[in-house]
């Protein structure tokens, strides 16, 4: 999660790097963390919560996202649309029971107070990832005692699955922002991206329902998996996406050819 007001610490953490920490209904603060924030939601993130919804993916980018450009990607993105109230409420926190989609919370949410740098904004997230605290003034977690290492705090919240099916979202992403700036993906490029991250049920038909499957060559096997498991079918689309768009032999080829879907602007 990140908040405007949220001071962040320019320590770089790593997997085995130890604070103390701890967050339950008893501290004073308790949801204050989840008002006026910016969460950009991942793949899996909408796959989660949309089937805890009960809606299709469309219905649920239309009633609970924002889109947004990611800085320094020009990728299409979504946050969490936050409620209209005075607090800039999630629309899924509640004074009393806080969280109602705990099980389901997006990865930002599960990683907090930690934020992670492939997916923030900040210098050097393109070398090897790494951690840092994102510290907000009302969050009183941190005068709890328990203590954690980064690794602990994942298993426990659970951002292990999330990181392993959103891997080659977030290895994506982190490339693309390693582009030349003179390289920008073309709208049609833009629009694969955000159907394969975002909108699984339109995947879906585009895989199934048009001529793609006689186009692209996939095996008997991986198309059975696609058709019956979304985060297979998530995972195929992820790994086509990135060979489609960012193939750096096409992008960077002999000739100085381009990838599908990506042009020179010089
Ligand atoms: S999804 Fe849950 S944990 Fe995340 S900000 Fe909303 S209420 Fe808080
Ligand atoms: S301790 Fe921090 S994470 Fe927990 S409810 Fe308070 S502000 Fe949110």
């Amino acid at each position: 999660m990140s908040n405007p007001m949220a001071k962040i610490d320019p320590v770089r953490f790593g997997p085995d790097s130890a604070f103390k920490f701890e967050c339950h209904p008893g501290v004073k603060c308790f949801t204050k963390c989840c008002r006026g924030i910016n969460i950009i939601l991942t793949p899996y993130d909408i796959i989660r919560l949309k089937n805890r919804l009960e809606l299709s993916s469309e219905e649920f980018l239309a009633i609970y996202t924002k889109p947004e450009l990611l800085e320094k990607t020009d990728l299409p993105v979504v946050t969490l649309k936050l409620l209209d109230d005075d607090q800039e409420s999630c629309p899924f926190v509640r004074d009393d029971k806080g969280c109602i989609v705990y099980e389901d919370r997006p990865s930002t949410c599960r990683y907090y107070p930690l934020g992670v740098a492939s997916l923030s904004h900040r210098e050097g997230a393109d070398d090897e990832g790494f951690y840092f605290f994102v510290n907000e003034p009302h969050c009183l977690g941190f005068e709890e005692n328990k203590e954690w290492t980064v690794k602990e705090w994942r298993q426990d919240q659970g951002v292990d699955v999330h990181d392993e099916i959103n891997a080659e979202w977030t290895d994506l992403v982190v490339r693309k922002r390693s582009f030349p700036a003179h390289i920008k993906l073309t709208d049609k490029s833009k629009q694969m991206f955000f159907m394969v991250s975002y909108n699984i049920d339109k995947l879906k038909q585009f895989v199934f329902e048009s001529s793609f499957l006689q186009r692209v060559t996939v095996d008997p096997e991986t198309v059975e998996k696609m058709r019956n498991d979304e985060i297979e079918l998530l995972k195929f689309g992820l790994r086509w996406l990135k060979e489609a768009l960012f193939d750096e032999s096409r992008v960077y080829g002999r000739g100085g050819g381009t990838a599908e879907g990506a042009e020179r602007t010089e």
